[in-house]
This record gives C-alpha cells, structure tokens and sequence, in this order.
C-alpha cells in the first residue's frame, strides 16, 4: 500500500511535460529548427557573469564551510545581504531575521502553507494561476478555491473574489508579473484588494494574509510598475526566489519574507521555520545563499525578453489573436482560436507549434506562450502563427 494522493501527484500525466515530450520526438523527424516549442518556463538567458565568478571564488576560498549546513533559517550575512537589499529598493527596514531562506519560490510557498494552516482553513488563488497552489496547499492540509479568471485584462474578479472569502479564509495567493498570463496587477487593483482583505479581516476577527508569489518580480517591461505589496497590505507574506532575475531555476534558492509588522509575525516566522523542517529541507543550498546574495542587486540580461515580447504581442494582434497586455514575466495567454483550448492546442502542434493549454491554469480558452526562448525562433514561428490562425477563416 502507498499514499493514494502522493501516487497520484508522482504518477498523474503533465500537460506540459507531454508537449515537451512530444517536441523532442516530432525534433527527430521533422528537424529541431522546425518545432517551436514555446511549452517551458525555463529561462533562456544565462546568469550575469558575476554568479560564476562568485561561485569558483568561494569554491576555492572557502571549501571548508561552503559545503556545511547553514543555520535552518540561512546564514546570518546572506539575510541581511537580501534584507539590505530589500531596504535599498523600498524604503523599508528589514533585518535578516524577517527572512527565511527556502530551496526556491516553491518550498517558500510551501512553508508558508504549512506555517499558515489550522484545521478547516482556506486559500484561495485567482485564476489564471500556477497549478502547483493546489498541489502545495492540499499538501498542507488546506483547501484552495479559485476565483475565475477577470478576461478581457486578467486583473481580478472583485464580485466573484468577495463572494469566495468567509471565515474559513486563511490567505490570498497573488501572483503579479503572472504565470501563465504575464499580467502585472495595477496599483488600484492591488489596493482595492488591500481594502476588501482588511474589511474582511476585521469583520471575521483574524487576519487574512496575502501571499505574494513574486519570482518574476524583476522582469517588468517599459511602462509597468510592480508595486511593493507589502506597503499596501500590512499583512502581506512575501515568496521570492532568484529562479527568474539571475536564471537559476536549478540551484533553488529563494526566500520568505515575513515583514515585522505583519500580524503576529513571530509566531508566523516560527511556524514558517517548523514548516521547512517538518518537511525536510534542513536549510537552503549553502553555496547559492552566499553566491545570490552577493549578487542579488543584479540580472540576468532582461531584454532579450523585452524584445520577444514586442515582437509576439505585435505580430499576434496583428494576426488576429486577442492577447491580454503583458506588463512581466515571460509568458503571454492569448485566447485560443475555438473555445476548447486543448483541441486548439492539438491544432497548433499540426503547425509545429506547442502551445500549453490555459484549462490547466484555471482558464479555459487561452493557451500559455512561454516567451524565454531564442528571437530568432519566435521570428520563424510567426509564420506558423498566421498559417494557424487562417487554418479557422
Ligand atoms: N510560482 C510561480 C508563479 C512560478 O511560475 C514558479 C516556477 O515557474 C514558481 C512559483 C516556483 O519557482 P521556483 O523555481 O523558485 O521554485
């Protein structure tokens, strides 16, 4: 007998890794260079210099402590390197005892799920949003609800946000630059948020949080303003990783942040840290601690995302395609050309095309476009586009 749940997760197919399967067998007939995979959010772009640079340095200067154990919440100098950091950018006043360094924006969420969650509590995500919340908030034992999506701009569905929260809400999950739409949310959209929690908060007598999924909040185009949540909702729990910024996915550091205002932080940063131990994670990875954190006022070169951004939502709308503004993040969600998006996306493969299908995001009739890819195949794509598009007149 195992876990009927955890045999599910491990044995359940993915979308995605299926489109990416399927890619690399479609490579060996038909050529790479004429599948156009636009299915994974791995980052295209490679590190600043500086993150090897500081990697063989401390390998060589300090290979006896590199490879310890850190303390569980991480090294004391690394926190407050990214709190320093922190404070630089917003004005703020964290110390490295606000952050609880995590294997990545994923275990930081998870730490946070578990720290937060008392029988019988809720979190809801708004749509479209990362499948994963489901997956993390049910492992800590709590329910997720989801808000549908708001369409025409993926802002948020206020009435059908206020019509999900009750007493049993424990946190919001907010996720701007956004994965899978690249929507940033607004400053108004973000304060009326704040406004609604608040109420909602004093009306049920306990705080609800607001989780802040934030590893794309780096890569914000021209014109776009990512506001620091934290200044407009008091009690805002932040979920960071370097994933994204440096193009690290695989060296899996991140963070949580627990500003000191929130409502009862101390208690909320132990139940983070008991969190990352009841699951095992021991500490963050020793090396990329000290190399993120040294370097952590930098980024990968972001504009080659820029440029593939201007270039797609040009030359889509231009076809045809109704795409929601991308303000971050990599990712574009135009709508699908029939309403079933996963038809619509066997019908782009016909083209050679691999687009991920919005239904698993929570919004059907849109497709994910994962922009982190090379210009030059976004530039031979484009005609793969239109061809797909004429494929429906
Ligand atoms: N949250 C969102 C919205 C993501 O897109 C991802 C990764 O793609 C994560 C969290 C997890 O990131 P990490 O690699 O830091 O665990």
């Amino acid at each position: 007998m195992v876990s009927e749940r955890m045999r599910g997760l491990g044995s359940a197919r993915s979308v995605i890794r299926e489109l990416f399967e399927y890619g690399k067998q479609r490579a060996a007939v038909v050529g790479e260079e004429n599948v156009f995979d636009f299915s994974l959010g791995n980052p295209s772009v490679p590190p600043p210099a500086a993150i090897n640079e500081q990697a063989i340095r401390l390998l060589r200067e300090q290979p006896e402590v590199i490879h310890a154990y850190t303390s569980a919440q991480g090294d004391a100098g690394a926190r407050t390197r990214f709190a320093d950091s922190l404070n630089r950018r917003f004005g703020t006043a964290y110390t490295g005892d606000d952050l609880y360094l995590t294997v990545g924006a994923a275990a930081a969420l998870c730490c946070v799920f578990g720290a937060l969650t008392c029988p019988g509590d809720e979190f809801i995500a708004l749509a479209p949003y990362f499948p994963e919340y489901k997956v993390f908030v049910e492992g800590a034992g709590a329910r997720l609800k989801v808000v549908p999506p708001e369409t025409e701009h993926f802002q948020i569905d206020f009435d059908a946000l206020e019509s999900l929260i009750d007493e049993h809400t424990k946190g919001i999950i907010v996720n701007s630059p956004n994965n899978p739409s690249g929507v940033v949310y607004s400053r108004e959209t973000l304060k009326r948020l704040a406004a609604v929690l608040t109420a909602r908060s004093e009306a049920y007598g306990h705080p609800i949080y607001l989780i802040s999924d934030e590893p794309y909040r780096e890569i914000v185009y021209q014109g776009f303003e990512v506001p620091w949540v934290p200044s407009l909702y008091r009690d805002t729990l932040v979920c960071y990783s370097f994933s994204k910024s440096l193009s690290l996915p695989g060296e899996r550091l991140g963070y949580v942040l627990v500003p000191p205002d929130v409502t009862d932080a101390g208690d909320v940063y132990a139940a983070v840290a008991g969190a990352g131990r009841s699951l095992g994670y021991v500490n963050a990875p020793s090396l990329f601690q000290q190399v993120t954190s040294l370097c952590c006022d930098l980024t990968a070169d972001l504009s080659v995302y820029a440029r593939n951004r201007d270039l797609l939502v040009t030359s889509l709308r231009e076809m045809g395609y109704h795409v929601a503004e991308p303000g971050g993040a990599f990712y574009l969600f135009p709508r699908s050309l029939e309403p079933d998006d996963l038809a619509f996306s066997e019908r782009a493969k016909q083209f050679d095309l691999l687009l991920v299908p919005g239904s698993g995001f929570g919004a059907p009739g849109h497709v994910r476009i994962a922009y982190c890819v090379q210009t030059e195949m976004i530039r031979r794509a484009l005609p793969r586009f239109r061809a797909l598009a004429e494929s429906y007149r």
